[in-house]
């Protein structure tokens, strides 16, 4: 092996993606998974509480909400085509329950998936991440 050859990287390097990304969506660090991602409901925090990974370099920008609403469709989608073939409710109460479970389902997601996209960016050391401090 020539000494030019790129090294594998050390433990303290890598960075698994798949814990990350549980880790984010857990809304927890993605490095120790200890330490809240959030200040809020979606500010995320510049360091974590417990282990100081910087987490300010994340950009996850509209991504999470693309993703809320690619999932939130898909799964309302089915439900109303089989709620309005097979019960027939009425116009308003159909509209009524299809948006309270619109919003309560994005609610859910959004803060989960910006975790998620965060778990990402940092296990793959992007946008700053990977930088020596
Ligand atoms: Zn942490």
């Amino acid at each position: 092996m020539s000494e030019d050859a790129p090294q594998p990287p050390t433990p303290e390097e890598e960075r698994p993606t798949r814990p990350a990304i549980l880790r984010g969506f857990r809304r927890r660090c993605p490095n120790c998974g200890e330490g809240g991602l959030f200040q809020g409901y979606l500010k995320v925090v510049d360091r974590c509480p417990v282990c100081r990974e910087e987490l300010y370099h994340h950009r996850a920008d509209d991504g999470p909400a693309y993703l809320t609403i690619l999932i939130v469709g898909h799964l309302l989608a089915p439900v109303i085509h089989i709620g309005f073939t097979r019960f027939r409710p009425e116009p308003l109460v159909m509209a009524t329950v299809l948006t309270v479970a619109a919003v309560a389902l994005s609610l859910y997601l959004l803060p989960r998936l910006k975790g998620l996209v965060v778990g990402i960016q940092w296990a793959r050391r992007m946008h700053g991440f990977g930088k020596p401090q």
